[in-house]
Parts: C-alpha cells; structure tokens; sequence
C-alpha cells in the first residue's frame, strides 16, 4: 500500500477532483470556489512530509492540523490499532461497561497530567470535549445548588470547536453570523492581543490590562452567574496569539477570587506541543478542567476529552446520579489504543523534553531571524507554535498603521507561494503560521526556516510589483 501512494503515476488526479467537487464537501470551504480550483490530493506521510498524488513533496508546517505530534509513517501506532482492530474493534463505555484501552489511557492521562487530575471523560473530538465541559460545568454548580450560575466567559477570536457549543464558545464571528450563534448563558471578552490592543503598553502592562476584562465581565454579569472562564493557553486558529506572562497567572488569581472554574482548552497545546505536557504547567496555572484531542493520538485517529480535576470531579461523584452525556465513541477501544502507543513513542523519544530544552529553543532563534525580512513586522514562537505578521512597512510593530489592505489578502498569496514550493505555512489574515511536528530536527528546523524565507521573498517580489507597497 505504501509503495503504491509513492507512485503519482497510479494516480487520475483530474477524476479525483472531480468527484471530490462533485460530492465531497469540506470543512471551512468555500465550495465553489474549491470545485473552480480543484483540491489538491494528499495520499502519502512520512516524518515531516506529506506527498501529493502528482508525487510534490510537502514540509507539513501544520502537523496536518496541529496534530501530528509524532510524525507521519509511525507503523506501530498502526499495528497497536490493528492490534486492537482484530481483538476488540468496538465496545460502549455505557451500561456499566468499560474496556481496557479506556482503562490503560485514562490511568495514563492522569499520570502524565499535573496532580489535580485524577478522571477522564472520553470523547470523539475537540469540539465535544467542550460541549461536554459545558454541560459539565452547568451540572456541577446544578449540583451544589447554584442553579443561576450558568454563564460561561470565553473571549473574542477564541476557537473551541464546531459545534453548537464549541462555536459558541469560540469568538470566531464569521462562525456567529451562521446560525444564530452564540447560544445563551455565553458571553465574550477581548483576546490578549498585544498586536492589536497593546498600544502604548509594556507587554506586561497590557497582559494585566487584558485579564481585567475577565473581571470586568464577572461583576457585569453578576459573580453569581458566572460558572467558568474558558481559554486556550496560546490561541491557535485565532492566529498563535501568544500572550504575555503577566496574563495568565492574573487570569488564574480572578478566577479564584470569585470562584469561577477555570476551563485550559488545550486541544492544540497538549501534548508537547509547548515543551511541557500541557501548557497550563507552562504558564503556572491550575485549571479545573483541560479539554484535550489533536496530539493525544497525533491525529492518527479521531480522540478527545476532558481531564476532570478534583474540585468538579469529587462533586460529580459524591452528589452523583447520572451525568446524562456521552457519546457512542466515548473511550473507543481503537482510538485510545492509538493513544497509548503515540504517548509512549512521545515518552520514549523525549519529544516534550526535546521542544522544552532543544528544538523549541533553536526553532525560536532560527524563526526570529525572518524578522529582519521587509515583509515582516513581527515574529515569536513558543515551543513549536510559531507566527509572523506580513506587512507593508516595518515603521513600528505595535499598531502603527504598517498593515495591508486586509481585502488584497496577502496572507493567502504568501500561502499560496508556500504551498506551491514545497511548505505548509497558514495565513490567519496576515499573520502567517505554524505548529509543525514535534519530531522535526535541527536541521529541518533550518530547511523550513530557509524555504519560509523564499517564500517571503517570492511574496515580497509579487506584493512590490502589483504596487501595494
Ligand atoms: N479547541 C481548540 C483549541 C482547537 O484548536 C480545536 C480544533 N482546531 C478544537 C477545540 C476543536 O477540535 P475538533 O476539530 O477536534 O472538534
């Protein structure tokens, strides 16, 4: 099978792409756009690279989508799920049941985790880990009578999800304005977004300045109806919005002060990806809950949940009765099969302790050199996330009118010089960004770094000669 995916000879990409425009819709797509253009056709991984079916190599950036921690082509993630395939492909966590790689995985989670965790609830996806921190957050305040405190705070530009309540909880407005959204008992605050809203403050000034809004909000809403703030450590989608220092630990001191859970969505930051298990250790705070996916299985198959602490946890359990949600994929023998072999390749390589100690530290260093390019007004990393914003002056970083036009949308022309020479990068409007696999080595970090560079270079020529600068 795999020999035949190296051969782009066997592949009829136009018929492909027909029948991918004729029946196939994607996610996030404009589909008719798509169908003019033709998708372009992956059908082979390995390390860091990803083929497409007319045999173009690809430095996946992206790590699929921000999951394939370990890599492509890991033959023993595919023989434990085969593994579990032949043995037991299938069996419901209902009903007073449960099965040994849901066992195994929890138990392992929980190891891995910091200490406040000692339960986990199993689910298909990012997005249901969050629909079920909502309906979970909701029943443990039910439980201890509190019955008002319902509403959730979560801050514009987040992504939680898909979903009803994941997008509910995301900040995304271009989610919003389709379907009504967000549903009740779910307000907004600002990201902290030092770029956009730091203007005449330190980074530390402007981190405290952003956890105020989170107060602000609470007295607004009523301390007594506030259930749980909800963030990702580092916001991913929203454009790797890495905040400064001074944000969460205040973010952590408000919560406390008026009792509100505190909600860690580490979908993308789990897992290594910012040196440290999950990036609440890196930023010193204590959630009460952690929904995790992505990295848990490297994308290989579809997993997520959520890590339940003690202070839920011990209520859901001592007030008990049934907590009436699940999913029929809750604790898939399969899926957690998988993850227990990609954390134990994560383990076994010092992947975490690699991106903490080796390659997130060269990546950093290697990644702020693109600073000095004219297209660029800004770049920063943090483990292996990592962003630049394109602009059309380097006048001043901090919001001093150096954007472009966002309609000419130079982003997706730099994307698209990128994916058309060989690299996954993503533009989130200008800002251009990656979280590539955690295997990735020194010198890959250099090969990417170089390609990211001529590629900037290509978008820099193109930008310059259609007069925009
Ligand atoms: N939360 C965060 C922080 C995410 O980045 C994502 C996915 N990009 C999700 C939730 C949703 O996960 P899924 O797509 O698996 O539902």
């Amino acid at each position: 099978v795999k020999s035949a995916a190296a051969r782009p000879e066997l592949f009829d990409t136009a018929a492909i792409q027909q029948m991918d425009t004729a029946h196939y819709m994607h996610p996030f797509t404009d589909t008719k756009a798509l169908g003019e253009q033709g998708a372009r056709v992956m059908v082979r991984g390995e390390g860091i690279y990803v083929w497409d079916s007319q045999g173009k190599k690809v430095l996946d950036g992206m790590s699929g989508l921000w999951c394939v921690n370990v890599g492509y082509g890991r033959t023993s993630i595919s023989e434990a799920v085969y593994r579990q395939m032949e043995t037991l492909p299938f069996y419901n966590s209902f009903f007073n049941t449960t099965n040994l790689p849901a066992v195994q995985l929890a138990t392992k989670l929980c190891e891995i985790s910091p200490p406040q965790f000692k339960h986990v609830f199993f689910t298909g996806s990012g997005s249901e880990g969050n629909d079920t921190n909502l309906r979970m957050v909701r029943r443990y305040w039910d439980l201890l009578g509190y019955k008002e405190r319902h509403t959730i705070i979560s801050r514009h530009n987040a992504y939680h999800g898909s979903t009803v309540a994941g997008a509910s909880l995301g900040g995304m407005s271009g989610m919003h304005e389709q379907g009504g959204l967000p549903i009740p008992g779910i307000v907004h605050i600002g990201q902290p977004n030092y770029l956009e809203s730091g203007r005449g403050m330190t980074e530390q000034e402007f981190g405290i300045k952003a956890a105020s809004w989170l107060e602000e909000k609470i007295l607004e809403v009523g301390p007594e109806k506030v259930a749980a703030f909800i963030g990702e450590p580092v916001q991913g989608a929203g454009g790797v919005i890495i905040p400064p220092a001074s944000y969460w630990p205040e973010i952590q001191r408000i919560c406390d002060k008026y009792g509100v859970l505190l909600i860690a969505d580490e979908v993308i930051c789990g897992f290594g990806r910012l040196g440290k298990w999950f990036a609440s250790e890196l930023f010193g705070i204590k959630p009460d809950l952690i929904t995790f996916a992505k990295g848990v299985t490297s994308g290989y198959v579809p997993l997520g949940g959520v890590l339940v602490g003690d202070r839920v946890a011990d209520v859901l359990i001592e007030k008990g009765g049934d907590f009436n949600h699940g999913f029929t994929y809750s604790g898939h023998p399969v899926a957690c099969a998988a993850a227990l072999e990609n954390i134990r390749i994560i383990e076994e390589e010092k992947l975490v302790e690699r991106v903490a100690n080796d390659t997130g530290p060269y990546l950093k260093q290697r990644f702020a050199t693109l600073a000095d390019h004219p297209l660029v007004g800004f770049a920063d990393s943090c483990g292996f996330v990592a962003g630049l914003n394109l602009v059309r002056s380097k006048a001043a970083v901090v919001h001093d009118n150096v954007e472009f036009d966002p309609a000419l949308a130079v982003g997706m022309i730099c994307r698209g010089y990128m994916f058309n020479n060989g690299m996954i990068m993503r533009a989130v409007g200008d800002r251009m960004i990656i979280a590539p696999p955690l295997v990735m080595t020194r010198a890959q970090i250099d090969e990417m770094v170089a390609l990211i560079r001529h590629c900037l270079d290509l978008t820099y020529a193109d930008v310059k000669e259609r007069g925009w600068l």
